[in-house]
């Protein structure tokens, strides 16, 4: 295999990218495809890098970006578009095969993409990155690699609504007249198309798998823990949005947070580290250091050595490798972020009995409710517009029949909670976490039934590739 250029914190002999088909090759012979089809499903379809020149302050600078299109089994493809320094090709093509994996696992219907640009957002001033963003996406629409059909890009590291909104109204004043432009991107505000609940969506989708990964007794027999959240002791590294929701939504929920780690360092405490003070505390002072009664790490790794029940890695790839697994003392690894164990690190902590759920299931809630999102920009209707007061008025007829028929009557409170017929908010969240329950037991069904001998990351490709390789059976003769 042809040796690519590693990221900074890959380990040096194979990429990322080769990491990702190393991994694929594990669970693919537990499958019953033919060498072709496996090949296919493993190739990345299309890649686009492109350079294009922006003028900042008085000079002009030219950018390299990135989208790739890893597979088109489905269509639109999907997945983010990344800003970071370390943005290249190969990071970009294992970030798209991911993206197909993760939508296969939870039953979403497109093809896997992901998008980069290589900057540092942070030093450029909002209309400069709005410059970018804007070229980046003409560029996208140039190419026909963009559209609500074709592939429809997200939030991913470093970018946010905001980003999304600059792409989308690029697209729209590119195509005008085209109905369905809102669904050219997700993630986006919602007062530009997007969902209530997308921003919270991959933490909350984390907190939801891990959820019901801890609720299974046999398992958590294994490990030497209870079932349930409540007082399980957690290390969240990365305070992005995603690290910030799970953590939020594992704090709300009775979990212990115990340690926290951002690119200045992390902040440790055994008794537990209250989220809320810990953000407002860097707010005012710009760092996450120096928060009372924390034991603080320099090296913000170390944090993630420190005693817990759950780590919960949310930043960047490769942040778990051979030269620290073996001092992790976590029992259980939720993968926040998209590869961020080496598979070297995956032998170490295996053979330690450390479970490892993946990141290709763990946060494919960002991309769950993405779908919903591109759902709404293609009926043009907010969710629960047409149903949410007949619903009240069905639960108030049947509310009022049993209060008749008991004598009895209910609390206001109770009567308020009884009657809630469900807004947008509810139903993303109550469609997410049914998503995340379903798609962890199809996953584990298939770990059981490989008895045992394999990981839940090599059950999880096999989950992928059984649907993927489907799909392609029955595309039929290959033009
Ligand atoms: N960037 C997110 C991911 O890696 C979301 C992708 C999407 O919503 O399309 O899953």
């Amino acid at each position: 295999m042809e040796k690519v250029t590693a990221t900074p914190t890959q380990e040096a002999h194979y990429s990322f990218f080769q990491g990702v088909e190393r991994n694929f090759d594990k669970a693919a012979k537990y499958t019953r495809f033919e060498a072709g089809i496996l090949e296919q499903i493993k190739a990345c379809n299309s890649v686009y890098r492109m350079n294009f020149p922006v003028r900042i302050g008085d000079g002009v600078e030219v950018i390299e970006a990135y989208r790739v299109q890893h597979s088109h089994h489905k269509l639109p493809c999907k997945g983010g578009i990344r800003y970071s320094m370390d943005v290249n090709q190969d990071e970009v093509m294992a970030l798209a095969s991911l993206m197909t994996y993760k939508c296969a696992i939870v039953n979403v219907p497109f093809g896997g993409a992901k998008g980069g640009i290589k900057i540092n957002p942070k030093k450029y001033t909002p209309l400069e990155l709005e410059k970018i963003t804007r070229r980046y996406a003409s560029e996208l629409v140039k190419k026909n690699f963009i559209g609500p059909g074709i592939d429809v890009p997200a939030p991913d590291y470093g970018t946010g609504a905001r980003e999304m909104s600059w792409i989308v109204d690029t697209y729209a004043s590119m195509k005008p007249g085209e109905v369905d432009a809102m669904a050219c991107i997700t993630g986006k505000p919602v007062s530009q198309g997007g969902v209530r609940g997308r921003t919270e969506a991959t933490g909350l989708g984390i907190y939801y798998g891990i959820r019901e990964v801890v609720s299974v007794k046999e398992d958590m027999d294994k490990l030497g823990l209870t079932t349930g959240i409540h007082g399980k002791k957690v290390i969240v590294q990365g305070l992005g949005n995603v690290g910030f929701h799970a953590a939020k939504f594992f704090q709300d929920n009775g979990a212990i947070i115990v340690g926290l780690a951002e690119y200045e360092g992390g902040i440790y405490n055994a008794a537990g580290l209250n989220l809320y003070q810990v953000v407002e505390h860097r707010k005012t002072t710009g760092s996450i250091l120096g928060f009372a009664g924390a034991t603080e790490f320099k090296n913000s790794a170390e944090t993630m050595e420190q005693p817990c029940d759950i780590l919960i890695p949310s930043a960047l790839e490769n942040v778990i490798n051979g030269s620290n697994a073996d001092r992790i003392q976590a029992k259980i690894i939720g993968e926040g972020a998209n590869g961020p164990l080496t598979p070297e690190a995956d032998e170490i902590l295996g053979a330690k009995g450390v479970m490892i759920i993946p990141d290709m299931y763990l946060n494919a809630g960002g991309v769950t409710v993405s779908y919903f999102e591109w759902l709404k920009n293609l009926s043009h209707v907010r969710f629960g517009r047409m149903d949410k007061r007949f619903s009240e008025n069905q639960y108030g007829t049947i509310l009022h029949t049993v209060e008749n028929l008991t004598g009895k009557s209910v609390s206001d409170v109770e009567r308020k909670v009884l009657l809630h017929g469900p807004d947008e908010v509810d139903l993303v969240y109550s469609g997410l976490e049914d998503t995340m329950i379903s798609s962890y037991h199809e996953i584990r069904d298939a770990w059981v039934g490989l008895g045992g001998k394999v990981d839940m990351r090599t059950a999880a490709f096999t989950v992928a590739i059984n649907k993927i390789g489907v799909s392609y059976e029955e595309l039929g003769i290959f033009p």
